[in-house]
């Protein structure tokens, strides 16, 4: 009997498994992950909620095996019908100080349930160090703020996460934390103790030290396949390996020959819709311009396309002045990247623009009366 046998239950392996469920693949199908039902992570930083994707009930109704263990070996498939699929994300990077052991990452859904118990223990709001200030670290300071915490976020920077989000927005997103209450830092940890930082030399105080510094892509299993991996598992279009054509790699872990890795929920899902065309020898899947979201302070932050590829950028004010959305340009003047706060359908329209390479004028983009229906018009 054919078989697919996926590592891993985030959102690329659940994914994968639903889409073959859907389609009537006839063969078997099972997933193994240490950490049982699968569950969705963007939750975790929003409100360190565990969010399965499903109840256990659905796995036994559609004889969907789920295996509560670490994969450690495996064998490459030997059947031309058997496949493997490598869907083990990523890990955070190791806070490599002097004591960096004392931080605790947020990655996992027993991470968040942890955090969650400490905060829970302060009768007056916990002491909170966040170091790094990127997308994990912004929406875990803003929800320990909301539990009640005194947080402390300390970035290297002014303007975390300008690559992604454009410089001005960036800028403003980060000094907006002060707004809501947050101190912030802007320099470098030395040094960590079970309750203090040293941060620019000076100590800070904390019941609790929570490091988002980033990932790394968790290849470990693919190596020990012998499989090529060079910042993530290397795989073609149609997410097979390079190394065997009978393995798959899919979401955080995998990267595409001559792409960029990319480490966002809708991709991961792409993906696995790719791997599951590839299972079946169905159409390759249209993939759709790269698109992700961040809430922090009860903003709905999105970014869509890529800021990398922006030679210039235009920025739109609301009425108070404050920047609602920025747009990115190449250097022909073609749209290639926006993000925005807020911006409702305004995401989808863009995505369509750049999808369709139409570029509306500067004074469209500049205007915040021109809603998405009118952009590009
Ligand atoms: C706290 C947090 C918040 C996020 N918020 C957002 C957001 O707002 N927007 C957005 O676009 N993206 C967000 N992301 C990123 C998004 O969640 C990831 O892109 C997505 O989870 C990737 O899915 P994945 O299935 O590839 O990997 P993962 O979700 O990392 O799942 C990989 C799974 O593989 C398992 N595994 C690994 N190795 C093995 C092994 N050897 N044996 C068995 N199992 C193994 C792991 O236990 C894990 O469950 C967030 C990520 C985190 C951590």
């Amino acid at each position: 009997m054919p078989s697919v046998h996926i590592i891993g239950g985030g959102v690329a392996g659940y994914t994968l498994a639903r889409h073959l469920v859907q389609q009537n693949y006839p063969g078997s199908i099972k997933i193994s992950d240490a950490q049982g039902l699968p569950y969705d992570r963007p939750p975790l930083s929003k409100s360190l909620q565990f969010e399965p994707f499903a109840p256990l009930s659905w796995y036994q109704d559609n004889n969907v095996g789920l295996i509560q263990e670490e994969v450690e070996r495996l064998q490459l498939p030997q059947a031309a019908d058997d496949w493997v699929v490598l869907a083990t994300g990523t890990r955070p990077k190791a806070l490599e100080i002097p004591g960096g052991h004392h931080a605790r990452s947020l990655h996992s859904a027993a991470d968040a349930a942890w955090i969650s118990e400490v905060l829970e223990s302060g009768m007056f709001g916990q002491r909170v160090l966040v170091i790094g200030a990127g997308l994990v670290g912004a929406e875990f300071a803003s929800t320990a703020k909301m539990l009640g915490a005194q947080v402390t976020l300390v970035s290297n920077s002014n303007a975390p996460l300008a690559h992604v989000l454009g410089q001005e927005l960036a800028e403003q997103l980060h000094a907006d934390h002060a707004n809501h209450g947050i101190t912030t830092v802007t320099g470098a940890v030395t040094e960590l103790g079970p309750n203090h930082a040293l941060v620019n030399g000076q100590r800070h105080e904390a019941e609790l030290i929570v490091a988002a510094i980033g990932v790394e892509p968790e290849t470990a299993l693919a190596e020990q396949l012998g499989l090529e991996v060079d910042d993530g598992i290397l795989v073609d279009a149609q997410q097979r390996s390079l190394s065997c054509p009978q393995v798959l790699a899919i979401g955080d872990a995998a990267r595409e020959e001559n792409q960029p890795r990319t480490v966002h929920w809708e991709a991961a899902m792409e993906d696995a819709a790719q791997a599951a065309a590839t299972i079946m020898g169905t159409a390759a899947v249209q993939r759709s311009v790269s698109w992700f979201w961040s809430d922090r302070h009860e903003m709905h932050v999105e970014t869509v396309g890529d800021f990398s590829q922006a030679a210039s950028t235009v920025t739109r004010l609301n009425r108070r002045g404050k920047i609602q959305m920025v747009f990115g340009l190449d250097a022909n003047g073609s749209l290639v990247s926006a993000s925005m706060i807020d911006g409702g359908l305004m995401a989808k329209a863009v995505k369509r623009l750049i999808a369709k390479s139409a570029t509306p004028s500067i004074e469209q983009f500049k205007d915040p009366t021109v809603g998405p229906r009118e952009l590009g018009r």
